[in-house]
């Protein structure tokens, strides 16, 4: 078969190749690649930047936002060949930490899970991959290729479930969200929170285009700019940029007793001066700043739900992009008017 492979940590050494078929070692249910999403971290691995291939092998297959279709569930699986399914991506480390022990492998606290496509488990950009079936996620047929937002979903239907969590230490009654940043991330969490009593607020850099119109059309108010000339305190926000700049405004500008979920990863940003204005902002006005990455098996399952609750042709106008898994360089590589590329290995 053919697989889109890197050597992690070595620059340009990704390629389209020939493959070994899975190993059956790799879990008894069989499945054929229908897409795979594309995103950042999919960037950086191919630059050398992160990753680890699979303990004793130089070679990682690449990809963690998936969709398939199940040719044999095997014998132990309630699956059917033909089921859509996704593939949830980490895996809890084998000592287990307390978390990972009680299923919250997202919240793993000794840093050895390992993750498709990215940490040490082959991922899903090959024509079949194999999963034990208690990792993988059942996709509603009527999404059809939507399912392929599924992995995408997880982190946002996490990070919502973290803010409100964390809004339980306090009497609170949000009204007002802000997100920074319309990428993938940040459109489906507006999404998510233009279904619940709250004004929505996006800001991104893009004037025109699709990223605006997106966001109009689920009747939240779109922004361009600094978020210091807004003329309103975000209740929440949700912070998926990774810009250093953009987190220290988001930090002064939140409301009292307001929560910041970051899911952006960056580096750099302001430098240690800005750290202590900052932090007086956090304590005087009871401001909770929460960090949230990854998903566990029931925010996978919540994810499903709530594409299935949503808009289809809305969510499918975050599909920007169709790429062949040949032309795997030009898919990520960043366009103007991209807010998610695929690439497709069979029709849905
Ligand atoms: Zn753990």
């Amino acid at each position: 078969m053919k697989a889109i492979t890197v050597e992690p940590k070595k620059p340009g050494s990704a390629r389209y190749e020939d493959f070994p078929e899975p190993d059956v070692r790799e879990g008894s249910v069989l499945v054929e690649a229908v897409a795979v999403g594309v995103c950042g971290t999919d960037v950086e691995i191919v630059e050398g930047k992160y990753g680890w291939a699979p303990p004793g092998k130089t070679r990682l297959v690449l990809g963690h936002e998936s969709l398939g279709r199940v040719i044999d569930p095997g014998p132990s699986s309630s699956f059917k060949a033909g089921d859509l399914v996704v593939g949830i991506v980490r895996r809890p480390d084998p000592v287990p930490c307390p978390n990972c022990a009680v299923g919250e492998w997202d919240m793993c606290t000794n840093g050895q899970y390992t993750e498709r496509g990215i940490k040490e488990i082959h991922g899903f950009m090959s024509e079949h991959w194999r999963s034990e079936p208690e990792y993988l996620i059942k996709v509603d047929p009527s999404l059809g290729i939507l399912g392929v937002l599924l992995e995408p979903m997880t982190v946002i239907t996490k990070a919502i479930e973290q803010v409100f969590l964390a809004g339980q230490r306090a009497y609170w009654e949000p009204k007002t969200v802000l997100v920074t940043g319309a990428g993938p991330i940040g459109l489906l969490a507006a999404l998510r929170f233009s279904v619940r009593a709250l004004q929505v607020h996006v800001l991104d850099r893009a004037e025109t285009g699709l990223k605006p119109d997106l966001v109009r059309a689920l009747g939240a108010t779109y922004h361009t700019g600094r978020i210091s000339d807004l003329d309103f305190d975000p209740d929440i926000i949700v912070e998926c940029t990774g810009v250093g700049a953009v987190i220290a405004d988001s930090i002064k500008k939140i409301g009292s007793g307001g929560i910041i979920c970051l899911t952006g990863i960056g580096a750099g940003g302001t430098g240690a001066g800005a750290v202590a204005d900052v932090a007086a902002a956090v304590v005087l006005k009871n401001n909770l700043i929460v960090g949230s990455v990854n998903a566990n098996k029931r925010h996978w399952y919540r994810a499903g739900q709530n594409l299935i609750h949503s808009d289809p042709a809305w969510l499918s106008r975050l599909i920007t992009r169709r790429e062949k898994p040949e032309n795997f360089k030009t898919a990520l590589e960043r366009q103007p008017d991209d807010v998610k590329t695929i690439i497709q290995f069979s029709d849905v």
